[in-house]
């Protein structure tokens, strides 16, 4: 008998990293939060870590998958010295008024429902991690549990939500 993989999927900014207001256009302004503790605690209890991140500036054409790609690696790699892996980074390059409707926009489902496919996940046993109310309409509707906490603070605290 196989069992399903369980996940943590993570909002990106104000979570991964620190939340500007804004889209982070610059990889000057991406600015890392301290939350490899509390990753490295959630990954040693056996689930896999993937973002799922609006990224409507690429469609406005405020930066570039190029730009995009450089703080994600640097993300994974600072991560990584704490022991910390992302098994994947899902984002949304689109948006609404630039590239019309699609179906991976939060709160739509479609980057969380991508990485249960990807990676045969049970949503059932998997959380999302966001500090927006569009993150928790997406883990509902992918049948994952939603864990709103505070943008650009410790995400240590709701480990005990987590089994
Ligand atoms: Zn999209």
């Amino acid at each position: 008998m196989t069992f399903k993989n369980k996940a943590i999927f993570l909002d990106r900014d104000g979570v991964l990293n620190r939340e500007m207001g804004d889209y982070v256009c610059h990889f000057k302004d991406f600015h890392l939060l301290d939350n490899f503790n509390a990753l490295k605690t959630l990954q040693d209890r056996g689930y896999l870590l993937i973002v799922a991140t609006n990224q409507g500036g690429l469609a406005k054409g405020w930066y570039t998958e190029d730009e995009l790609a450089k703080m994600h690696r640097h993300l994974k790699e600072v991560y990584l010295k704490h022991g910390v892996t992302f098994t994947d980074i899902f984002y949304c390059p689109h948006h609404p008024d630039f590239t019309g409707d699609c179906d991976c926009r939060k709160p739509k489902p479609g980057l969380l429902l991508r990485g249960i496919e990807k990676y045969d996940i049970d949503p059932a046993k998997s959380y999302f991690i966001g500090d927006r109310e569009r993150d928790i309409e997406a883990a509902t509707a992918a049948g994952v549990k939603g864990i709103l906490v505070d943008s650009n603070q410790p995400i240590a605290e709701v480990l005990g939500l987590i089994d």
